[in-house]
């Protein structure tokens, strides 16, 4: 197996030799055990967001969706697809115990109607969770209202977006460049795209919004957040996803939310998605249903071949990717 090995912790943005790439002997299998060759491979945000909890000599945190070539178990046959919590690891020696701590630890598939089974990294699976229940549950969007979306071009953002489109609310998208705003607003049904790099969030919201904001999927945090929050509306909602305009400082700079949270009597609300962990093949199910309706639509981005994980990870994080960033190690 290769295995991607977290060597030096991150020091700001993540650099290359921080993680190693290393080979590693696969044993026969016991009685109970299967052995997965990973497929797609996952690249999130909240892997730097994770790592300072991370220990140093430890294989590399992720999911993938792995091709399970052998089986002793009969939970999880040959020929199967799994998701995994492996890591970033070419192959995978499982004992398929349930984690009682982590019930989303792995599992079978479900059947996805023919579509390819990296969407079990995306929108029919964690981010596609996020996206459904991060919104529904924490903003509750009513027909007529705006919604905001931060991080709107990648995996979790356009699929609130288009979530919100359906719910018949007003949606304005926040992203890092006038392609992914052109791709929001052509094709993901986006009513409104500014670019935080090169307009000013707060003017620009205002002429587009002027009855402020009813709702917030917030992705990234910092000062793009406070602008936002500054112009709520009265009982706006505020569903706090991530915080990606932040997972690499060294020293998290101050916010200023708490007097438009006040003023304004404002809810918000952090979460994780395995809040719903319960809930999850609903969600799936949901967002599975939509696609084949036709309602949402779904975009990755993939970089080809297991040895470019960290170039597809940083890729990433500098915001390389439209909808969701995954890695192809094997051809299916
Ligand atoms: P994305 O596919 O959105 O990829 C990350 C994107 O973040 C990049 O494409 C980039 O797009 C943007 N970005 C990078 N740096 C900055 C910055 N400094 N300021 C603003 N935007 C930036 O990732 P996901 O959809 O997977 O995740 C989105 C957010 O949701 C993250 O914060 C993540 O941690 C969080 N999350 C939380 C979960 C939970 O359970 N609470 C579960 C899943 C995700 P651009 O071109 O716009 O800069």
């Amino acid at each position: 197996a290769k295995v991607f090995i977290y060597e030096k912790p991150f020091d700001g943005f993540p650099k290359e030799d921080d993680l190693k790439l290393v080979e590693e002997d696969l044993k026969p299998l016991k009685n109970g055990e299967f052995l997965t060759e990973a497929v797609f491979l996952s690249v999130d945000p909240y892997m730097r967001g994770y790592a300072p909890f991370l220990k140093t000599g430890t294989v590399f945190l992720g999911g993938q969706i792995a091709l399970i070539v052998e089986s002793k178990n009969p939970n999880f046959p040959a020929g199967k697809y799994c998701f995994g919590q492996y890591g970033w690891r070419s192959h995978t020696i499982s004992n398929g115990i349930p984690d009682p701590n982590n019930i989303l630890h792995e599992y079978v598939l479900p059947d996805f109607k023919g579509l390819s089974p990296s969407l079990g990294l995306g929108i029919l699976g964690m981010p596609g969770n996020t996206a459904y229940f991060g919104l529904l549950e924490i903003c509750h969007p009513k027909p007529g209202e705006t919604v905001v979306i931060s991080g709107a071009g990648g995996a979790v953002g356009n699929h609130v977006g288009q979530i919100a489109k359906l719910k018949g609310c007003k949606v304005i998208g926040i992203a890092g460049s006038d392609e992914k705003g052109s791709w929001l607003t052509n094709e993901m049904n986006f009513d409104h795209f500014i670019n935080y790099k090169t307009q000013n969030v707060r003017k620009t919201l205002k002429e587009i919004a002027p009855k402020g904001v009813d709702c917030y999927f917030d992705n990234v945090g910092g000062e793009i957040s406070s602008t936002i929050v500054n112009q709520m509306s009265l009982f706006g909602r505020i569903s706090v996803c991530g915080a990606i305009s932040a997972y690499n400082d060294k020293h998290p700079k101050a916010s200023a939310l708490q007097a438009a949270m006040a003023i304004k009597q404002l809810k918000m609300e952090g979460f994780i998605v395995t809040r719903w962990a319960d809930k999850w093949f609903e969600g799936i199910d949901q967002n599975l249903q939509w696609i084949q309706e036709g309602k949402i639509k779904y975009r990755e981005t993939v970089t080809e071949g297991f040895e470019n994980m960290f170039r597809a990870f940083t890729d990433m994080l500098k915001g390389v990717n439209y909808g969701k960033a995954i890695v192809r190690a094997k051809s299916i």
